[in-house]
């Protein structure tokens, strides 16, 4: 998979993008991602990526051409999906991770001020994705979050493809319980089952508990 990012601060990805299972995927080759810096796509000497809202009001709003200069660059060969990150958006969750795990090519449009053009959203964008009803300073740690749900969702990235096909979400329920070892740490003993090696019985009280966990916490997921 091919993820393009455009932001004007490029250079707050690398750190989280070159740790853990995003480095491992871009290692081995199942994930490349390109930072596109809005201000290389401007047309004025400034550089100038944003401008005050028609009709007043507080703030500044980034402006269409450098955004829509960018995507039209960046896709010119290759069919794309291009993402909006907005609070105003869909809400990401693990099916729409895994619907996006499927995508060659990714252009993810990372917002700041008060937002994009509005034309940017009706023209440009395929999809307008928020990470949660709530209000971030700008779209990049909203497109970090998405990289990470996508990525470790692409075959082949995680070591056991079992890890996420059992985590909480993937089948509309959340996870069971997890211990490792002691089996015993200050006196809160592990489950016995699982230290009984029936992979059988074990399988059957993961399920019991996983219902258990989604019914107290999630029901709403069992709808
Ligand atoms: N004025 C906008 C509004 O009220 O809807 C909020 C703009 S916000 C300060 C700046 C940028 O952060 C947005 O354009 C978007 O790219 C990003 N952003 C903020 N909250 C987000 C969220 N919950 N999910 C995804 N992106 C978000």
């Amino acid at each position: 998979m091919l993820i393009d990012i455009i932001t004007i601060f490029p250079d707050i990805f690398r750190p989280y993008f070159d740790e853990s299972i995003l480095k491992i995927a871009q290692n081995k080759n199942k994930l490349k991602i390109r930072l596109r810096d809005v201000r290389d796509y401007t047309l004025d000497a400034h550089r100038k990526v944003d401008d005050r809202p028609f009709g007043g009001g507080p703030g500044m709003v980034m402006a269409p051409e450098p955004i829509f200069r960018a995507v039209e660059k960046i896709r010119r060969r290759k069919k794309a999906k291009i993402i909006l990150l907005s609070p105003q958006g869909k809400t990401l969750n693990q099916k729409l991770a895994q619907k996006l795990s499927h995508c060659r090519h990714l252009i993810l449009i990372c917002g700041r001020y008060e937002g994009v053009d509005e034309r940017v959203r009706e023209a440009l964008a395929d999809e307008e994705i928020s990470i949660g009803d709530y209000v971030l300073t700008g779209g990049e740690l909203a497109a970090m979050v998405l990289v990470d749900a996508v990525a470790r969702l692409i075959p082949g990235v995680l070591g056991d493809e079992d890890s996420a096909r059992l985590e909480s979400y993937s089948e509309n329920l959340l996870e069971y319980p997890q211990y490792t070892r002691p089996a015993d740490f200050r006196g809160m003993r592990v489950p016995r089952i699982l230290l009984s090696g029936n992979h059988k019985k074990i399988e059957e009280w993961r399920s019991k508990e996983a219902l258990k966990t989604t019914r107290k916490k999630r029901p709403d997921l069992l709808k």
